[in-house]
Order: C-alpha cells, then sequence, then structure tokens
C-alpha cells in the first residue's frame, strides 16, 4: 500500500473562486491571475488592514507594474 498516486494540490482562487494547481510556477498563487492578485490587493489595501511595521508602498511595488 506504498504506491499512492500523489496529486497536485488545488486551490480556490480567493478573488474569483477559479480552481488552480498550486505549482510553484504558478506566481499568482494562491491567485488564478494577475489581475485577481491585483484585485485582492486593492480591496486589501482599501479596508483596514495593515501589517504592522510594514509599510504599504513596499506591498505595492512589488507586482503591480505600475499600473495603479
Ligand atoms: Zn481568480
Amino acid at each position: 500500500m506504498s504506491n499512492i498516486a500523489k496529486k497536485p494540490p488545488v486551490v480556490a482562487c480567493p478573488n474569483c473562486g477559479t480552481e488552480l494547481i498550486w505549482d510553484s510556477r504558478n506566481t499568482f498563487r494562491p491567485f488564478c491571475s494577475a489581475r485577481c492578485k491585483n484585485n485582492d490587493l486593492v480591496a486589501w489595501a482599501n479596508e483596514d488592514h495593515a501589517i504592522p511595521g510594514q509599510p504599504l508602498e513596499d506591498v505595492f511595488s512589488e507586482d503591480l507594474d505600475g499600473n495603479y
């Protein structure tokens, strides 16, 4: 009973619910796409979710490509 087939982990995109395979090549995980990742980031920034000690500029400058 040691021959268990491995299934890739599947997660649901937190923004739109699309299921995607959790893969190290998926740079947008846990989101399905850059769009969903950015959408979530914007929503997150518009609410009161502040990370103590981490400036918002650091979060924004990583992935948005100057597109906000
Ligand atoms: Zn999505």
